[in-house]
């Protein structure tokens, strides 16, 4: 029984549009509204061939009136069917439209039938057989034309059918009969192929569904990788790569509006040392809060700003909307003030600043790479002169750059035993009064571009590349001449950042030391705090290789740089060079004196040596020597001078200095 209830279910199922599968209706849909004016134009070409036949034989209201009534119900149902394939609809109307066919195909099925019925008896045997031959086309054609919808072409197959081989049975009309059972059979058939057809398209649609899920799922996934691969794991932001496709893309924009664009590069000033000091994690916790603070800035600010990590301590600035170097220099104002505010990460109560490069299109560069070139110079520029702050690149840096890259060339071709040549600066201990050393100074006598400062060719040669080559070749002369000196001269060399940083750095030097004959503890290598923080461990490797040679270290151009205290605690220094820029306005800036103070007294603390540099005048070395230095160099004293005049130099000194204890003598006598 209660299969039979299941069964009756089942088939109750086959007449109804599914509504469990709103893909399939959806597809039923659309191929069925192609078909349905074909469907309605079979029923009607077909019922009006039967009632031209008719028309002499039966009364007009069933060759005329009744065809034209069905033609007018039919065609209004067309014109509307044709009107949906513009439409949008949403897969609840999709299913009322298609149940309203579903109801209505049986009702309509029969009129036809009950028409052509009321039209046989008047009909001759052709008519009649025309009759069956247009119920059975009819039929085939709606089958046809219905395959989409299932429910609806049982419905009318049902509906034509049945009675058609009950009418025409029992009509007694051997052809009749034949053509009856006829009709049953190939309708039987109509079904099944209909049944089969209708599963293939279920599945077709099921497996279109599940691949549409799949590339669904295929993008999703290409999107997170993409997602991945433009983004900054540690701080979230755009990337590098990301940042060069979005200035590509803002260029594009202002190339078509001719508008301006800026490209900014900030990077943090004394990262480095936090990195060494504190350790990655604090590091790391410090770079998140920076890209906080940049990010937060760049949303708060007036034109269209995209950031992005470019990879370290460095970020990078698209900025659109044509802004004026006042906004940039805005801009760069707020990002500075943000960055310096204190960072409150446990261990590290630690300041930190930003310098930053700006360059403008389209006056600085035309196209997006030397744009980004042209901002890298602006920030190295705000690194070495105005560090903290922005710089926007301009003509004069444009003319640094050239003189700059003309300096790379001829390095590069230089020879340099011929073409270097070497100053000797005396360094003066402050009680005596008399010469301890000389500190080497590069001079680069060039046949093209004549003599071109060590300020200008040092940093050219690091960037080159020939920096290590170069120093050996200065170490190798300068050793010889301070061979031919009286023993109790000391010699200064000054090391790059490279000499000492890179793996075999200080080999080379080792063996030039070696080979001179001079006294490894007659030297004496200066090295920059910069040069120091550029690699921390390896720079602290080379220092203690030399130290172990007997060579003394002196920490130059000390309080310009970004200066960790524990830096120079944790390096086997002997002296400590105060910067120049201190001792030129000693007497004027209060900072300036207050600066020297604490420098010597951390070396009295330390119990390392003073130097101050740069003395030009009597007032500056008094307040060096009040302040307890230990030892002075600067034009007061002695220009830099070839190695033909230090012996010279020294006689003079002597000369002088027995000639004042003479005098003290005679006077004291
Ligand atoms: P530095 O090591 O700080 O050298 C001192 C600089 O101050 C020298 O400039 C010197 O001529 C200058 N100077 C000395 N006394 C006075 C003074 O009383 N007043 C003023 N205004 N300046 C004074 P120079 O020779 O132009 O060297 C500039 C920089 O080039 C040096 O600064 C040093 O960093 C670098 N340098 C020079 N020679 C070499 C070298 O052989 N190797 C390396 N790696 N760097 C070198
Ligand atoms: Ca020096
Ligand atoms: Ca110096």
């Amino acid at each position: 029984m209660r299969d039979l209830r299941r069964d009756l279910a089942r088939a109750r199922e086959l007449f109804r549009v599914p509504a469990d599968n709103p893909e399939l209706t959806r597809a039923q849909f659309l191929a069925f509204s192609k078909q349905v004016p074909l469907l309605y134009f079979i029923l009607i070409t077909n019922s009006i061939a039967v009632a031209y036949t008719f028309l002499p034989l039966a009364p007009a209201w069933l060759t005329i009136s009744t065809p034209a009534l069905l033609t007018s119900l039919t065609g209004i149902r067309t014109i509307w069917w044709l009107r949906q394939r513009n439409v949008v609809l949403d897969d609840a109307e999709i299913l009322r439209n298609l149940r309203v066919t579903n109801r209505i195909a049986g009702p309509i099925g029969a009129l036809f039938v009950v028409w052509s019925f009321a039209l046989f008896p008047y009909g001759d045997p052709f008519a009649k057989g025309q009759i069956a031959f247009y119920m059975a086309v009819t039929v085939i054609g709606i089958i046809f034309c219905l395959m989409h919808l299932r429910s609806a072409a049982l419905i009318v197959t049902l509906v034509v059918i049945v009675p058609f081989v009950i009418y025409f049975m029992a009509t007694r009309e051997h052809a009749l009969q034949a053509i009856a059972v006829n009709q049953l059979l190939v309708s039987g058939a109509m079904v099944t192929v209909l049944f089969i057809y209708y599963r293939d398209f279920a599945d077709l649609v099921a497996s279109r569904k599940s691949l549409l899920a799949e590339q669904a799922a295929t993008q999703a996934l290409s999107d997170e990788n993409f997602r991945l691969a433009n983004l900054d794991s540690l701080t979230d932001l755009p990337n590098r790569r990301r940042f060069f496709s979005e200035l590509t893309r803002f260029f594009a924009d202002a190339e078509r509006d001719g508008t301006r664009l800026a490209v900014g590069i900030i990077d943090l000033d004394g990262f480095k040392p936090i990195n060494d000091t504190y350790g990655h994690t604090v590091g790391d916790r410090v770079l998140i809060e920076a890209a906080r603070r940049l990010g937060e800035v760049c949303d708060g600010c007036g034109p269209r700003v995209h950031l992005a990590r470019l990879g370290g301590d460095e970020f990078g600035l698209v900025v659109g909307d044509n802004p004026t170097d006042e906004d940039l220099l805005a801009l760069g104002r707020q990002i500075t003030d943000r960055i310096k505010l204190p960072y409150q990460l446990d261990t590290a109560h630690t300041g930190l600043s930003c310098s930053m490069g700006f360059a403008l299109y389209p006056r600085s560069a035309t196209a997006a790479e030397p744009l980004y070139e042209c901002a890298d110079y602006a920030l190295y520029h705000a690194k070495r002169h105005v560090r903290g702050g922005a710089v926007i690149f301009s003509s004069e840096l444009e003319a640094e750059i050239r003189s700059r890259s003309v300096i790379e060339h001829m390095l590069r071709t230089a020879d340099f035993e011929t073409e270097m040549q070497l100053a000797f600066q005396p360094i003066i201990d402050v009680r005596s009064e008399r010469t301890r050393g000389f500190e080497v100074l590069a001079r680069w006598q060039s046949p093209k571009l004549g003599l071109v400062s060590p300020g200008d060719f040092i940093p050219a040669a690091e960037r080159t590349g020939v920096i290590r080559a170069l120093t050996r070749v200065l170490l190798v002369k300068a050793l010889a001449a301070a061979a031919t000196w009286p023993d109790d001269i000391r010699i200064s060399f000054n090391l790059s950042a490279h000499d000492i940083c890179s793996p075999d750095g200080i080999l080379h030097l080792i063996s030039a030391i070696e080979a001179s004959g001079v006294a490894a503890g007659r030297i004496e290598f200066e090295i920059t705090e910069t040069a120091v923080t550029y690699d921390f461990s390896r720079a602290e490797h080379s220092i203690a290789a030399l130290k172990a040679m007997g060579c003394g270290i002196s920490l130059d151009d000390f309080g310009t740089g970004y200066s960790s205290l524990s830096h120079v605690h944790r390096l086997p220094l002997d002296k400590l060079k105060v910067d120049r820029s201190f001792v030129a306005d000693i007497n004027s800036n209060p900072i300036s004196h207050k600066i020297v103070k604490s420098l010597t007294g951390l070396c009295a603390d330390m119990e390392i040596a003073c130097i101050g540099e740069g003395v030009e005048t009597e007032a500056q070395l008094e307040s060096l020597r009040r302040l307890g230095c230990d030892f002075v160099q600067g034009y007061y004293f002695a220009k830099p001078m070839p190695a033909d005049a230090v012996a010279g130099f020294l006689a003079e000194e002597r000369r002088r200095v027995s000639e004042t204890s003479t005098q003290k003598r005679a006077t004291g006598a």
